[in-house]
Formats: structure tokens, sequence, C-alpha cells
């Protein structure tokens, strides 16, 4: 049997790479899944095992592709494996490739239809109306006809919500900390509004790449039609689309500078842009979302910005940076298996509470949505922020959907 996709990128070695160590397995930081399941099949070993025997005919294709799939599809991506396999298997380019092999042969998990047909007509993965975007929530924002004018300016900057910024109470906050961070430094930037569509994330992280690529057409489009060159985003998933995986799946060239959230906000405290003046009396936690961390290598960028904010006490997770766990909520795992997304979110908990922070902060909006949602329900009391809210509060801002989400 062969993966042709795997073939396409050269990659079809990788199951035969693979030396059995089992340190995907074990140790610091490992396989979220496996550490819940305990299955051998959905560690990354025993998904290369699995897929080296159907290469070999070891297996009944069948019964040996079905339980490939469900491994496959019931990972987060959180690229934990690869950041400790001993001999460097690019894993989460290898799970989404092999996910694009299953829809071609007709096994996508049936729970994935509907999300697809709620983003080819809705536009986003919310099936919200697309004018919702910034409609939605505006009248939050303090100043809220400044907001609505953005849309669809010229300018070089854009700021790009993504799908989560835009349409999650909780997560809107961090987009309404941005708009008002931009508007303090006087940056020139534009917004598409209605016309943004999601970046595709859901679609190419599930092997989707075909559908995935019109959205990605459509928003390149539209930027170009505004003169852009830079586009900002909060969201570590969206940022990883348009930085490396627009390229890497669908071989398409963008033709901008892509710069996630918090290294934005670090590279304004370089420049001298943010004077923090109110003091935040906390002590802060903070959560490597796996595609700003492991899958991006943004570590260093938010802890600068928590560093720099007045009346903020820091303290590590017990697994951070490289090792921190995932929250349950990556790889689009949730509208494949929510029980089992809730399940792997206890490990992040079990970490929380070993520490005596007030404020679990991460800069990803679905991470800060999932645990806003999910640590009150596991019996844990604290606040879960964006660090762009927090940025925004020791700028002095303070704006009425703060208090009705908090
Ligand atoms: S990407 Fe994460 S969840 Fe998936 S197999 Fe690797 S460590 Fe496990
Ligand atoms: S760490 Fe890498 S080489 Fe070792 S068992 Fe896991 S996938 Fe195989």
């Amino acid at each position: 049997m062969k993966f042709p996709a795997l073939e396409k990128h050269n990659l079809q070695d990788m199951p035969f790479t693979c030396a059995q160590c089992s340190y995907c397995q074990v140790g610091n930081g490992s396989c979220p899944t496996y550490k819940t399941k305990y299955l051998e099949s959905y560690s990354a070993k025993g998904k290369m095992i699995i897929a080296r025997s159907l290469m070999q005919g070891r297996l009944p294709a069948r019964e040996g592709l079905e339980g490939l799939r469900d491994a496959v599809f019931g990972c987060t991506l959180c690229g934990g494996c690869e950041e400790v396999c001993q001999v460097d298997i690019p894993f989460v380019k290898v799970y989404q490739l092999l996910r694009n092999d299953f829809l071609n042969r007709g096994m996508w998990p049936e729970e994935l239809v509907p999300m697809r047909d709620t983003m080819v007509e809705t536009f986003n993965i919310q099936g919200q109306d697309n004018s919702e975007r910034i409609d939605g929530w505006s009248y939050w924002s303090p100043q809220e006809d400044l907001l609505e004018e953005k849309v669809g300016g010229k300018a070089k900057t854009a700021f790009f919500f993504g799908c989560a910024s835009s349409f999650r109470g909780i997560s809107i906050q961090a987009t309404i900390a941005t708009f008002l961070i931009m508007e303090k430094i006087g940056e020139d930037y534009t917004m598409l509004g209605e016309e943004e569509w999601c970046c595709g994330a859901p679609l190419i992280m599930t092997g989707d790449f075909e559908t995935a690529r019109k959205f990605a057409m459509h928003n390149i489009e539209k930027y170009k039609e505004l003169g852009v060159q830079r586009i900002v985003t909060n969201c570590p998933g969206c940022y990883k689309m348009w930085a490396h995986e627009y390229h890497e799946f669908l071989d398409i060239d963008v033709p901008f500078e892509i710069v996630y959230g918090a290294e934005y906000l670090s590279n304004l405290i370089d420049e001298g842009k943010l004077q923090f003046t109110t003091p935040l009396d906390l002590t802060v936690t903070f959560h490597d979302g796996c595609d700003a961390g492991r899958n991006s290598g943004f570590y260093e960028e938010p802890r600068k910005v928590l560093e720099h904010l007045p009346g903020v006490e820091f303290e590590e997770l017990p697994h951070n940076k490289a090792n921190c766990f995932c929250c349950g909520s990556g790889g689009v795992l949730r509208p494949v298996d929510a029980d089992f997304a809730v399940h792997i979110n206890k490990l992040k908990v079990e970490d929380i509470e070993q520490t005596n922070a007030d404020v679990v902060a991460s800069a990803c909006p679905t991470c800060v949505d999932f645990m806003f949602d999910q640590l009150p329900q596991a019996g844990l009391q604290r606040v879960v922020k964006d660090l762009s809210v927090l940025a925004a509060e020791a700028l002095g801002f303070t704006w009425d959907g703060l208090d009705e989400v908090y």
C-alpha cells in the first residue's frame, strides 16, 4: 500500500525511519493523546508502526487503515512528538498529509463534513453571518465608529482577526485590545471585516488542501487590492497558515510579511512605543499554545511582554515552552471527538493547579476560549486572559466587554 500525499512530499520513508525508542511516549511534555488514552496507536511511534505495516502489507488493509485513521485524526497536532523524536520526523506535516490521504481514500471522519460545509457556506468555522466579524461586537469597543471606518481602507499593515477572535466572546477581547493598542501607537492599518474569510486552517489541518486554497486566495487577493505589505494576527494558528502552511501544502508564495500578535507587542516594546503605567497586581502563568510555541518558536516574545507589565509576578507552569502540554483544542480534535479534547485538558488543569497564579495567560484565541470554558468545569477557579488584554489593561484601557466577559 502507498500513501501518495507522503510520496508527493518525499516523506514516504518516515514510517521506516522511526527507531522505536519510545521517547515520544514517555518523559516531559510527551504526547497528550497517548498520556490520556494509553493506546500505543495514539503515540507517534504507534502511528508509524501501523503505517509501516500497511506499506509492507503486513496488516489487513481495512482494519489497519481504520486504526490509523482514528489515531491520525485523534491527534492535536501539538508537535510534542516532533520535539522529542530522536530521528527528527516532521510529524505535524506527516499527520496532515496522512489526513489528506484519508480524504482522498474516502475515509475522512464523517464529523468533519458539517464543519467543511459550514465553512464553505459562511466563510467562517462558527457558521455565523460573516458580517458579524465586526458588527457582532463592535458596540463593545470604546471607539466603535473608528473601528468601522478602518474596514476596507488602504494601508500597508492589515490586522487579520481569525475566526475565534471574531466570534467567540472571550477571544474578541483580544481583538478589541489589539485595536486599542494599534490606535494608541498611531498604526496605519486596515481590516477586511466581512470580506475576511477563515484562513483555512481547519481545512489544511484536516487534509482538505484544495478547499483551503479558495480561502487563502480570497484573502490574499483582497489584501493585494488594499496595498497591504504586512499582516498582524493574534491567532498563532492563522499565523502558521500565512507564514508557513500556504507555502508548504498549497504551494502558494505569500507576498506579505506575517507578524504574530505577541511578536508585534514585543517589537513595540523594543521600539519604546508602549509605556505601561497601570499596575495589574497579579500572579500570572503562561500557556504556550502549540502553534505559537513548538510549531512556530515564539517562546520569548510573550514572556518579554509579561516581564514589562507592572505589578505582574510571573510563574512558569511545570510543563512550559517546548514541554508545554496542549490544552486539548488543537488539531481540529474537538469536532472529531470533543470528549477526548476535554480529557486531554485535564493534563493542563493539573499543571495550572500546581501554580499560585491568579491568571492563566496565553496568546492564542482558541486556547484561551477552551481553557476559559474548561477550567471552571474542572473545578479550577483561575482567570484566563489573552496576553494582549493584559497589555491593554496595563496601558490603562478598560471597556464594557471586559466586564461582561469576566
Ligand atoms: S502531535 Fe501531539 S498529540 Fe499528536 S501524536 Fe504528536 S505528541 Fe501526540
Ligand atoms: S521518538 Fe521518534 S524514533 Fe522514537 S519511537 Fe517516537 S517516533 Fe520513533
